[in-house]
This record gives C-alpha cells, sequence and structure tokens, in this order.
C-alpha cells in the first residue's frame, strides 16, 4: 500500500533497521575547531570515536584529530571531502552539522539582502548539502546518525539576527523531513537547540554592548548559561545507538528558556 515513507510499504510493518554504533565510529564534525563543535569533537573522541574536523581554520586541533579546511558553503570542496573521508576510512557514522554564523545585528531594515543569504546559504543550505553527501555513505553502509545544531532562535524571534532565526527554522523542519525521508535507510536525523551557551562569541557580545547577560541570565530558568560541554553530551547521546529510537526530534538543550512562557 501506499507510504510516505517510500516503496516499503507501511512503515509500521517494515521496522527500519538501526545499525548498532561500531566500537570506533567514523564521525565528522563541521565547524569542529572552536566552541560547541570543538567540545563536541573532545565529547566523542573520549567516547572512543574517530573524530574528523571541517572548519575553516583547522591550525588549533587538539594533537592526533584529523582535520579538512573547509568552507561549509563551497559546495565542490564539501563533496571531495566527503568522498575523500568515505575512501580512507570506509564508512561515515555520525555527521554533527554544527557550522554557523550569528555575526549580523543590523536592524533588518538596514540589511542588504546579500547578507540575509549568506546567512541562509552557510547556515542552512550548507548543513542539507553536507546531510545529503554523508547519507549517501551512511545508506550504503546500513545506517548513520545525523545530528543538527539548531537553536532557540528557531522558535522565538530575536530582534536583529538577519537570517538566523529563519535558517534554525529551517534546520529544524529539515531535520523531521531527513528523518522521514532516511529511516528506511537506517539514518537517524535528530536535531539539538541550544539556548545561551558561554562560548568566546557569547561572551564577547556582552564585551561589545550587543547583549546584556544579565538579562538573559534573569530569562533563563536555571539562572546562568550553558557550557559547550553539555551541548556536547546531548549530541554525543543522539549519536549514540542508546538514542537507536529517536529520529526528527529537536532536543532543547537551554536551561528551561524555551519552557519559560
Ligand atoms: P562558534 O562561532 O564558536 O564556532 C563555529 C565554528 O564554525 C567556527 O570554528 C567557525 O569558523 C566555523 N564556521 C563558520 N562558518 C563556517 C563556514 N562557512 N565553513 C566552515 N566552518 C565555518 O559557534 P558556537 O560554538 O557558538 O555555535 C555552534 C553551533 O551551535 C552553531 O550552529 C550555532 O548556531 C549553535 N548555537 C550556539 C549557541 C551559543 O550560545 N553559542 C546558541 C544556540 C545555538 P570561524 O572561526 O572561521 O568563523
Amino acid at each position: 500500500g501506499y507510504s510516505a515513507f517510500g516503496a516499503v510499504g507501511p512503515a509500521s510493518m517494515t521496522p527500519a533497521p538501526v545499525a548498532p554504533m561500531r566500537e570506533r565510529p567514523v564521525v565528522v564534525v563541521s565547524g569542529g575547531a572552536r566552541g560547541i563543535g570543538a567540545a563536541t569533537a573532545d565529547r566523542l573522541a573520549a567516547d572512543g570515536a574517530h573524530v574528523i574536523v571541517l572548519d575553516r581554520d583547522i591550525g588549533a586541533l587538539p594533537e592526533g584529530r584529523e582535520g579538512h579546511v573547509l568552507d561549509v558553503t563551497d559546495e565542490a570542496a564539501l563533496a571531495s571531502i566527503i568522498d575523500q573521508i568515505a575512501a580512507q576510512h570506509g564508512r561515515i557514522d555520525v555527521l554533527v552539522n554544527n557550522a554557523a554564523i550569528a555575526d549580523d545585528f543590523r536592524p533588518t531594515t538596514e540589511q542588504t539582502l546579500a547578507a540575509f543569504e549568506r546567512g541562509l546559504a552557510i547556515n542552512l543550505v550548507a548543513p542539507l548539502r553536507l546531510a545529503t553527501a554523508a547519507a549517501r555513505v551512511m545508506r550504503t553502509q546500513g545506517g548513520g546518525a545525523i545530528i543538527n545544531l539548531s537553536s532557540i532562535a528557531a522558535r522565538g524571534g530575536l530582534p536583529r539576527r538577519g537570517s538566523y532565526c529563519a535558517a534554525k527554522a529551517g534546520v529544524e523542519a529539515l531535520t523531521r523531513q531527513l528523518a522521514c525521508e532516511w529511516a528506511q535507510h537506517g539514518v537517524r536525523v535528530n536535531a539539538v537547540a541550544p539556548g545561551y551557551i558561554a562560548t568566546p562569541g557569547v561572551m564577547a557580545l556582552e564585551a561589545q554592548g550587543k547583549r546584556s547577560l544579565r538579562g538573559i541570565r534573569r530569562r533563563i530558568p536555571l539562572g546562568r548559561l550553558g557550557q559547550p560541554e553539555e551541548i556536547a553530551d546531548a549530541v554525543a547521546f543522539l549519536a549514540s545507538s542508546r538514542a537507536a529510537y529517536m529520529t526528527g526530534a529537536v532536543v532543547p538543550v537551554d536551561g528551561g528558556w524555551s519552557a519559560f512562557g
């Protein structure tokens, strides 16, 4: 009969195969050279994964960490690096779609369309391209896990955030769509939506007078900013076979920000 999940019959009668996590999974982390991405790379490496970082600058990676210089908006380079990783390691078990920018704080009426589109290219289109390239490898090996970094910006309006909110809302929609499409191939797709995390970038907002962290802390039920490691833990869980029955989920890790009405 007809199934929204492809020509495999009703989803309830054909459970998707879920490959158990291998002993030394091959993990790709975009934007893994600093911030949340670096903490995630460290967490997964400590859990026993072989971690490969893709970033614009990989000069300061910890010793022994594999890294490739990549601007995620460079479509040809992205495809060739994923091919190279698949050829060298034979598989890709996990992709963490983490690279993003949030550097435009102009009022929307003063923002150029080019700046808006650049935000979408990095924060929404590039994660789709990376996911698609990685999923091609994952389906040939019987499965894998993709974790996209969203944000509280996907669901709550933040002023002067250019295309960031729209891109992150798109990331959450994409997470659900790809989860439904790729479940039959054993590829799980989930997202983590961080609240304010004490990365150097966020701390600099206060120094630059762009955000008052005091006001933000008051708005967070747990009363503090999160640590990059607390996001990394959620990503590591979603990447593991302990999350084998989770796909299409968006997990808030925000100290209660999104629970607070
Ligand atoms: P950072 O800015 O600290 O790190 C992002 C990394 O991605 C940097 O190394 C950056 O490189 C890289 N990157 C940016 N653009 C590209 C590109 N075009 N190609 C390749 N690499 C690129 O970000 P965070 O650690 O703060 O955030 C990580 C993720 O978590 C993002 O998706 C962000 O939206 C999300 N998030 C973060 C929150 C926070 O409070 N920090 C809150 C909610 C969500 P470069 O140094 O060259 O810019």
